[in-house]
């Protein structure tokens, strides 16, 4: 008599996703061979070689920050586990933060900031706009903050905030600097000590162009020290660098285990990055976004960030009038597997941010995606000269030979 159940036969099929050529606002794409570290075998978590890989991971790490900060590694979440882990652990309940607000990232660390019992003072400026050091000093002036914190790139925008001379002002004032490099770190400069911040965070899927799931941090010698006299335990269990530090330094204390697979793809994102080289990675950011905002003029779509602060790798323009978003989005994806990010907060139904970052960041990505444009846009009755877009962005790559 037959016992087997009908589950016993079941097969189901992997899960293959489609290729797509992501041109968001993040994930971007992956380079192969990022992936490939992925698919190797596990070690355990407190393994020696494990534990070469880590020690390995935070030096190239600080290459990558241009810091000496010991207190430098990757915390096991996304971005936003690196801005709570900075925030928790400078805050304790009833501390004085400023945050600076000007896109849906500044507005984030302000509620992660109230949740953390900060008494927060939050500025504001308009999407696409970005902050004035005078206005930073008069609000720190005001409100007397223990932490100032700001987006050096606010990926709901595409604005380019510079932050060395708020930093400079934050330190005459007695304030630390803590700052989000999500989407600057390896696509602009990012100069934590020359710049002199105390603490930072970033993320893995944005330039670094690695899956999401760690969130590289650093901490200056005073942030560190700051941590170390707190008076109050960290709010965040899983998030206390104190504990984590005594995994990942020379302790090895378990505290939780590491994702071991994203911590390979980490290690090779990072040495792909310093192999290319830091410089050459922003030129070539900064060649691709002249070529893509060349081509653009030609399809009549106006960058919404303000001229001097507009981001390499994230690139915020208006839709037309009469251009119904998700029409073209839809149709992008379908047509070319291209995704492109839509507006966030105000700007939802009036914005495209078309990403070029890390390894996705080539000649071949803008030409498609220009084309691809121009072809929904033309469809849709917008006026245009057909292969104006491309041509322009020709233009701009033949001059930089
Ligand atoms: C993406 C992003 C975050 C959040 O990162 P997640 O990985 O989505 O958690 C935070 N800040 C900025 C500026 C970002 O672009």
């Amino acid at each position: 008599m037959a016992t087997a159940t009908a589950s016993e036969h079941v097969t189901i099929p992997p899960f293959r996703p489609s290729r797509r050529i992501l041109l968001g606002p993040g994930p971007s794409e992956v380079d192969p061979r990022v992936l490939a570290a992925m698919a190797m075998p596990l070690l355990g978590h407190l393994d020696p070689e494990f534990v070469a890989l880590m020690d390995e991971t935070k030096t190239l790490l600080r290459r990558v920050f241009r810091t000496e900060n010991h207190l430098t590694m990757a915390i096991s979440g996304t971005g936003s586990a690196g801005m709570e882990a900075v925030v928790v652990n400078l805050i304790e309940p009833g501390d004085r933060m400023l945050v600076c607000v000007n896109g849906v990232f500044g507005g984030r660390m302000v509620d992660v900031a109230q949740r953390a019992g900060a008494e927060v003072t939050a500025i504001e400026r308009a999407y696409g706009e970005v902050f004035d050091p005078s206005e930073i000093e008069n609000a720190i002036k005001k409100c007397a903050p223990k932490v100032v914190g700001i987006v050096h790139a606010e990926t709901s925008t595409g604005a380019w905030q510079p932050v060395e001379e708020i930093a400079k002002i934050a330190h005459q004032h007695g304030a630390m600097i803590a700052i989000d490099t999500v989407t600057s770190l390896a696509g602009v400069p990012v100069e934590i000590d020359a710049w002199g911040i105390d603490a930072v965070y970033s993320g893995t899927q944005k330039c670094l162009s690695c899956p999401p799931g760690l969130s590289p941090v650093s901490f200056s010698a005073q942030a560190a020290e700051v941590i170390a006299n707190r008076k109050t335990k960290v709010q965040s269990w899983y998030l206390d660098m104190q504990m984590i530090q005594r995994y990942w330094g020379s302790d090895r204390i378990y505290h939780h285990t590491a994702p071991i697979s994203m911590n390979y793809a980490f290690r090779e994102a990072l040495a792909a990055v310093l192999e290319e080289g830091l410089e050459a990675r922003f030129a070539r950011h900064m060649l691709n976004h002249h070529a893509l905002k060349a081509g653009v003029a030609a399809l009549g779509l106006p960058y919404l960030t303000v001229e001097g602060h507009q981001l390499p790798q994230l690139n915020c323009v208006g839709i037309p009038e009469g251009i119904d978003d998700l029409t073209v989005r839809k149709r992008l994806l379908a047509d070319w597997g291209i995704e492109i990010g839509g507006g966030l907060g105000p700007l939802k139904g009036k914005a495209w941010r078309i990403g070029l970052m890390g390894h996705g960041s080539r000649r071949d990505h803008v030409e498609i995606v220009l084309s691809a444009l121009e072809t929904c846009l033309a469809d849709l009755g917008h006026p245009l000269k057909k292969g104006e877009a491309v041509a322009n962005a020709n233009v701009v790559y033949a001059k930089a030979e």
